[in-house]
């Protein structure tokens, strides 16, 4: 389709592929086979948008952001996925994989889940579709993120502490992995971003171009032209970003701007600032830019946003870095932190500690005075109010 998309072979010029153990194989070839005649048919069209609709809040907002604009002395666009129900974009995923799920004939959801923000989203739909869903979560993560474990099980979902290796995000991962290999006919796995063996990075992406498509009707109603000067969205693994991407890949015109969370500084063995720091590797399934030791091994990340803390970023992404096609920045902390704040304080949103990575950058651009500036706001702040509290500075 374009030179920026997943090739016939489920690669992004070097990055991608699909790197399982074998005994993984049979579900993930019944998912690549079926994927894409699935989700482009009348029918998985019709309920998706449907659901996006009137559950999930959809088309989300784009809203002119008066006092920031004046401030950057430029026009600035937000993309309100923080109003989506469950206050994020992750939402747009998990309700495309469920429905595919359902017309592979499965009956089980199995999920990994970090911060617990991916974890809370498969557990709303399945609660939704009224299917069994276990979620594996690291447990030091657990006791971490409790909040979210509590919302996980009042949605019905059993959360099973990983409790091998260091505890955290891989080794639920692994988890799951292993639960998948020996439930491979009922079971349907939903990955959470733009990561993972071919055909996910590509699945995730179309499920969130819903973004894009969005964002360019909207400019087109709005301004009587559906191209900006630049898209802005944070970077995890680049869920948020592919979608905000998407429509406008092929429109060299528009700067696309990935912002990674550079943590305590790229330099200062904390950060999660992948396309500064990292090589070529492998990672859950495929061929990735991967912050790792000189003999292979993963770097622990850091970030003060528990949804960007993540050691690589996905194929798609790592081959639109390599190409040029998007700049890739980094924002601290500390500049997030007061990012979220300011649009606190300027537009009355308290944005996602994730989302505040993407105002963060916008300091470091020289706007024209009528460029159009889109930012994609990723999720909303609540999640966040404990780091914000205990980060103190407002
Ligand atoms: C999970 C999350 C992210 C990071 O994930 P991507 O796949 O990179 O989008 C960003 N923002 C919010 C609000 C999140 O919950």
């Amino acid at each position: 389709m374009s030179k920026y998309t997943v090739d016939e072979r489920g690669y992004y010029g070097q990055f991608g592929g699909a790197y399982i153990p074998e005994m993984l194989y049979p579900n993930v070839e019944e998912l690549r086979q079926n994927y894409l005649s699935i989700i482009e048919s009348a029918d998985f069209k019709k309920e998706f948008d449907l659901l996006l609709r009137t559950y999930v809040g959809r088309p989300t907002p784009l809203y002119f952001a008066n006092r920031l604009s004046e401030k950057y002395k430029t026009k600035i666009y937000l993309k309100r996925e923080d109003l989506c129900h469950t206050g994020a974009h992750k939402v747009n995923n998990t309700i495309g994989q469920i429905l595919l799920a359902k017309r592979l004939g499965k009956q089980k959801i199995i999920a990994e889940t970090g911060a617990g923000q991916h974890g809370v989203a498969t557990a709303t739909v399945c609660a939704l579709m009224g299917m069994e869903c276990i979620v594996y979560m690291g447990k030091v993560d657990m006791e971490r993120q409790k909040p979210n474990v509590e919302r996980m099980r009042i949605l019905g979902t059993k959360v099973v502490p990983a409790l091998s290796g260091s505890m955290t995000l891989k080794d639920a991962t692994n988890e799951a992995m292993r639960h998948w290999i020996n439930n491979p006919t009922d079971t349907h796995y939903i990955i959470g971003s733009v990561v993972g063996p071919h055909p996910y990075p590509d699945m995730v992406a179309r499920f969130q171009s819903v973004i894009s498509a969005e964002i360019k009707s909207q400019l087109q109603s709005e301004i009587g032209n559906p191209f900006p000067d630049y898209v802005f969205a944070c970077v995890g693994g680049g869920s948020n970003a592919a979608g905000a991407f998407y429509h406008y890949l092929n429109d060299e015109h528009v700067t696309l701007v990935g912002v990674e969370a550079a943590g305590k500084g790229v330099d200062s063995g904390e950060s999660a600032a992948t396309t500064a720091l990292g090589k070529i590797g492998v990672l859950h399934g495929s061929k990735m830019l991967l912050m790792q030791t000189l003999d292979g091994q993963v770097v622990e990340p850091h970030s003060i946003s528990a949804g960007l803390d993540y050691p690589g970023i996905g194929p798609m992404h790592a081959h639109l870095f390599d190409v040029g096609r998007v700049k890739f920045v980094s924002a601290t902390d500390d500049e997030s932190m007061n990012a979220g704040i300011e649009l606190s304080r300027h537009e009355g949103i308290i944005p996602a500690i994730e989302s505040a990575h993407a105002l963060a950058a916008l300091k470091q651009f020289e706007f024209a005075e009528d460029d159009v500036v889109v930012v994609n706001l990723s999720g909303r702040g609540d999640k966040d109010l404990e780091t914000y509290i205990r980060w103190g500075k407002y």
